[in-house]
């Protein structure tokens, strides 16, 4: 795996040598183009020696999703100049705020749906992906995504943005949630050039309750329907694992008061200080327990909880809580 990333990155380095070399015959003198081309042959020098990917400093692999970004980087994050730290710290925050920028809003009432979530990131940047695509017209359905890119920091952030427009792109698309699925995960899988995945469950929600329901290896949605729970958990493997994933669906039908929970691990899995999981167990009672009240009361309990639970202990994940109430 590593030589087949080596082996495209050295493709990028020989294709980016020529371009210089044309610029360099076609401009004036530019210092800064022969800097850089002196910079290339030195990754490739490093390549044919065995050294390419590792810090100057400390000798450790740099990180990958640095290193595919940025080709000729010599240094782990730990070892940048105080110019190189300040503008990454930049480009996080830019990251940051174009993150945020693609969440939906925070409370949504839709075609007799009461929505609310709660977007945690770890860092600056999140590898959680949540969404609610509605139409202008209630009487189309609308749709909810949850999903949680493996890794963390600026590569799951990358790929969390990569799978929203992915989404977004097909979701007006008129396939059926199964194919719809099916399709994300083919092209997720086509271009994203590690061995990334990400987990994701997706509603389908009509305005007259009836709700379908596609998780690809994600944890289980929880559904409280006439005041039972009934998990609705994986039918697939997550995106990006395998090209030709099948996603079957699950179908329901909610009534006033009914409502679906989803969350990424980042909650299931988060731990108190002496290293006790949250769970689901825990989720369920406070669906159980907040009937009658809006999704937002129910994710501010979750959260609430969720800190009491830790008692301080810091998160290890990106953390996302989604409630889905139906009051028509
Ligand atoms: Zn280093």
């Amino acid at each position: 795996m590593a030589d087949v990333q080596e082996a495209f990155l050295q493709g990028q380095l020989l294709e980016r040598r020529q371009k210089l070399e044309m610029a360099l015959a076609t401009y004036r003198r530019n210092d800064s183009l022969q800097e850089l081309l002196d910079e290339v042959d030195s990754a490739l020098e490093r390549m044919k020696a065995g050294t390419f990917g590792l810090c100057e400093t400390c000798h450790d692999p740099i990180e990958k999703a640095r290193l595919i970004a940025d080709p000729l980087a010599r240094y782990c994050l730990d070892h940048l100049t105080a110019r190189q730290r300040r503008a990454l710290e930049q480009d996080l925050e830019l990251a940051s705020k174009l993150q945020r920028g693609l969440l939906p809003r925070e409370h949504l009432a839709y075609a007799g749906w009461d929505i609310c979530y709660h977007y945690r990131p770890l860092g600056l940047v999140s590898g959680d992906y949540c969404d609610v695509v509605a139409h202008q017209n209630e009487s189309e359905d609308v749709y909810f995504a949850l999903g949680d890119v493996s890794g963390k920091g600026v590569a799951a952030c990358m790929l969390m943005s990569q799978l929203h427009a992915i989404f977004r792109t097909l979701v007006t698309s008129g396939l059926t949630l199964q194919a719809l699925v099916e399709r994300a995960s083919r092209v997720f899988c086509q271009s994203t050039i590690s061995s990334l995945f990400a987990t994701l469950v997706v509603v389908r929600a009509g305005q007259a309750g009836e709700i379908e329901v596609c998780n690809a290896g994600h944890c289980p949605a929880l559904l409280f329907q006439g005041g039972k729970l009934v998990e609705l958990g994986a039918t697939g493997v997550p995106l990006g694992l395998f090209c030709e994933g099948v996603y079957p669906t699950e179908k329901a039908e909610m009534a006033c008061g009914d409502t679906l929970l989803l969350y990424t691990d980042g909650a299931s899995e988060a731990r108190s200080a002496n290293e006790a999981e949250y769970g689901v167990e825990r989720l369920k009672q406070l669906i159980a327990s907040s009937r009658g009240q809006p999704a937002s009361a129910l994710v501010g309990a979750c959260i609430n909880d969720l800190d009491e639970f830790r008692a301080g202990a810091p998160l290890q994940d990106d953390l996302t809580i989604m409630a889905i109430r139906r009051v028509a």
